[in-house]
């Protein structure tokens, strides 16, 4: 816990928005970030909970379903160690970038200090570490140390199927995603408006996941333009969406 007094001493705040008027003339995101230290004060107010209810890791309980680390990168934002709060927060979340932006941050509905106040501000924390790491060019490609030369095949390019590319390439498999649209993203890409989540951010992570190894193949359609026998053929394993469930795999499952 950084600052034991923070929460006492330091009101929830957040970035000015863009003004109305200069946003209307454009698409263009309109949150904005704070300055470092303004920051440090919003990590001063998480008290490291005894029970953090934030990231209880069971969306049936409530709290963030990643299982984030939240209070830890807390801390570290209080300290000023971003960096650090960058490596502790890509432990359990793949693409906090997009997180960071859109998740309706059931953290801070069940953040302690919102019981009789008002809670900690942990998606603007979040979405203020991963910018900062690009930023200073600190999100670099990281190419698997290993292959089990493993051919597996992610069906659809949505977060989840990106997710588990992700994580499957990181363990050393060989990774093909078969999107059906003209671009890879799913929801990211066709179903955010820029305002909220500008397309170049979706694109640069893509961009990413491209040079660590990841096959995308767009404009592909299992079952119409690529054979559904073709892929069992040439896969030795097949992760596809299952409507009620998600992806199926290991969501925190890491190598
Ligand atoms: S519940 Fe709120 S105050 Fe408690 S550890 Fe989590 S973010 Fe910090």
């Amino acid at each position: 816990m950084g600052k034991p007094t923070g929460f006492l001493e330091y009101e929830r705040q957040l970035p000015q928005d863009r003004p109305a008027d200069e946003r209307m003339k454009d698409w263009a995101e309109f949150h904005t970030h704070y300055d470092i230290e303004h920051l440090r004060k919003q990590g001063a107010r998480c008290m490291n909970c005894g029970v953090p209810f934030c990231h209880t890791g069971d969306p049936t309980v409530g709290g963030c379903p990643l299982g984030n680390l939240i209070p830890e990168w807390n801390d570290l934002v209080y300290h000023g160690k971003i960096e650090e709060a960058y490596k502790r927060l890509t432990k359990t979340s793949n693409f906090p970038e997009f997180t960071g932006r859109v998740c309706p941050a059931l953290c801070e509905g069940s953040c302690t200090a919102g019981m009789n106040g008002d809670p900690v501000t942990v998606k603007n924390i979040e979405v203020h570490i991963i910018d900062t790491m690009f930023e200073q060019g600190k999100v670099q490609p990281r190419i698997p140390q290993k292959s089990t030369e493993k051919r597996v095949a992610v069906i659809g390019s949505g977060p989840s199927g990106l997710a588990c590319a992700d994580i499957l390439n990181q363990c050393g498999h060989k990774v093909t995603v078969f999107e059906r649209s003209d671009r890879v993203g799913g929801l990211l890409m066709y179903g955010i408006p820029n305002m909220k989540l500008d397309k170049k951010i979706v694109q640069r992570r893509v961009d990413i996941l491209q040079k660590e190894g990841i096959t995308f193949l767009t404009d592909t359609e299992v079952g119409k333009n690529y054979s559904a026998a073709k892929v069992v053929n040439e896969f030795d394993a097949l992760l596809r969406r299952n409507s009620s469930e998600g992806f199926a795999g290991g969501r925190k499952k890491r190598c």
